[in-house]
């Protein structure tokens, strides 16, 4: 039996509640295991009040910044230099945020064993002239490494607290989906897998433009029938886009946990409805504060994904001509780049006929 020795690239709130539930995966020596016990994780490094945040984090076993109160086990290492935190890995985790997504895997070009695993939590794509790229397709193109996705309602600080939750693994090679699963899977996170990596990670991508939406319904103070609303419409546009750009993505993929699931949960309980409300209510009391205030304020170094996601899939449909078909994601990225108010997010039905 092989010990895959494991490697956390990132260090947030998703980052390490998924490292509690591998580190105790891999936690033992026995030599049956199939995973190897020290689990290694690449910290940005950042001044935790007044000290390294690598050598907090080595010392009580958690992340009192990003995830505090949830242990990351003994057996997990924090390590400041990403190159030696996944030298040696067997597989490799990706969890940035996913702007940062490209500056680490060109770093890692060549630096890695050539037949690692990799699997990325990261939500989020990156657009080019040439078109769209999802983070898995640009690990596995920098890295020449086959990359899986885990995509899920996986509200960090729920899990952190060991709470019911569910996820799939998006795969193309199935043996690395099944050595993933055992990786992940707990009494209380259950994994299934999925032969659909574009459908799950476009899924987790475009979510939080949805979030956006429905944060703003409830900060210009409506309820529940106008949030199904634009999460409805939200789910329709998710889909019709991820089969727009990728044609082999899955209808049943949007009832999956990557799907329905988690725009559910991301619509009630995250990060993005929760800037976006607050966005929307300074709006409306006439003190107006920037999403990149309100994100600094609020998430304290946490990262916002639904601002950078609606303006790269803007740029897509407005390349593409396709901005009438998505009227709910074109509203969204009118409302968050000043063009329209947030209180048009009940307009987005009439998205031909706002005037630019
Ligand atoms: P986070 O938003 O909590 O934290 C931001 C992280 O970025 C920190 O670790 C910070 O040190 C790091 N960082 C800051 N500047 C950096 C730089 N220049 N280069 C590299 N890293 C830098 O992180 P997270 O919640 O782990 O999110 C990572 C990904 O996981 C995102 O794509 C997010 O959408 C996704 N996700 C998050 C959750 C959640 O509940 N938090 C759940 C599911 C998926
Ligand atoms: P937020 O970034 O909006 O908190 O979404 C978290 C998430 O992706 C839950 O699955």
């Amino acid at each position: 039996l092989k010990r895959y020795k494991v490697a956390m690239v990132g260090s947030g709130a998703w980052a390490c509640a998924a490292a509690h539930m591998v580190a105790q995966n891999c936690a033992g020596d026995d030599p049956a295991d199939e995973f190897a016990d020290e689990v290694r994780m690449w910290v940005y490094e950042e001044d935790c009040e007044g000290r390294k945040l690598t050598d907090v984090i080595n010392e009580a076993h958690e992340n009192p910044k990003y995830l505090p109160g949830v242990s990351l086990g003994p057996n997990l290492v924090a390590d400041p230099e990403l190159l030696s935190t996944v030298a040696d890995a067997d597989v490799i985790i990706f969890c940035a945020p996913h702007q940062f997504m490209r500056g680490i895997c060109k770093q890692l070009i060549g630096k890695i064993k050539p037949d690692a695993v990799a699997v990325s939590l990261t939500k989020g794509m990156r657009v080019r002239r040439e078109g769209p790229q999802l983070i898995s397709e640009m690990v596995s193109k920098y890295l020449g490494i086959d990359c899986s996705v885990l995509m899920g309602a996986n509200i960090a600080t729920a899990i952190g607290r060991e709470e019911l939750s569910e996820a799939v693994i998006g795969y193309s090679v199935r043996d690395n989906a099944l050595l993933l699963r055992k990786l992940f899977q707990t009494r209380y996170f259950r994994v299934s897998l999925l032969a659909d990596v574009a459908g799950a990670e476009m899924c987790g991508t475009l979510k939080n433009i949805v979030a956006l939406a429905a944060g703003f319904i409830d900060g210009v103070g409506l309820g529940p029938n106008s949030k199904a609303t634009v999460m409805r419409q939200g789910l329709m546009e998710m889909r019709a886009f991820a089969k727009a750009l990728y044609p082999n993505v899955r209808d049943e993929t949007f009832f999956e946990p990557c799907g329905v699931a988690d725009l559910i949960a991301t619509c009630y309980g995250g990060r993005n409805r929760l800037v976006a409300e607050e966005f929307a209510r300074g709006m409306l009391d006439g003190r107006p504060r920037s999403f990149e205030a309100l994100e600094a304020d609020l998430l304290k170094g946490q990262k916002l994904q639904g601002v950078l996601t609606s303006n790269e899939v803007q740029e897509i449909l407005v390349a593409r001509g396709w901005e009438t078909d998505y009227p709910l994601f074109t509203t969204v990225n009118r409302i968050v780049t000043g063009r329209n108010p947030p209180t048009d997010i009940t307009n987005f039905m009439e998205v031909g006929k706002i005037a630019e």
